[in-house]
């Protein structure tokens, strides 16, 4: 076991339904904490350089759209395996195969607007959190 730090989107669909305090208690009652946050309603260029991996997939411009058709929340989660752990609260990236009591399969909508982003490995959350915070945003828990 490690601290580990990911990063965390509540999507639009997520905050335009007031879900972020249910998503964020779910993520503290499992050993996470929030050592940084902002709400911010991101740009074209924003969405569109963070999802830059997925250019050429048929649903990157619909992600680009719903990625900025609303406000988001981003965060900085820390913990023990936090990468696996978020991803595991998570749930799969379609809602309807995501396992029971996850957060896609308890609020996503579609396999577009799945409520939550979460990093999936050491080297994109290190990216991901960067992209969007500086080192001097964070809280540090130690
Ligand atoms: P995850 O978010 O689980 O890591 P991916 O990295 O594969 O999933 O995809 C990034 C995001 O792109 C997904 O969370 C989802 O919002 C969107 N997406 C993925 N696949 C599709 C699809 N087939 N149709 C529409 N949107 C999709
Ligand atoms: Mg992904």
């Amino acid at each position: 076991m490690s601290k580990e730090r990911t990063f965390s989107i509540i999507k639009p669909d997520g905050v335009s339904r007031n879900l972020i305090g249910k998503i964020i208690a779910r993520f503290e009652s499992e050993g996470l904490f929030v050592i940084g946050a902002k709400m911010k309603q991101l740009s074209r260029h924003e969405a569109e350089g963070f999802y830059a991996v997925h250019r050429s997939r048929p649903f990157y411009a619909e992600l680009v759209n719903s990625m900025c058709s609303g406000p988001v929340l981003l965060m900085v989660l820390e913990g023990e395996n936090a990468i696996l752990k978020n991803r595991e609260i998570m749930g799969a990236t379609n809602p309807t195969e995501a396992k029971e009591n996850t957060i896609r399969k308890l609020f996503g909508v579609s396999i577009g607007e799945n409520t939550v982003h979460g990093s999936d490995a050491p080297d994109t959350a290190k990216n991901e959190i960067a992209w969007f915070f500086a080192e001097s945003d964070l809280a540090n828990k130690q």
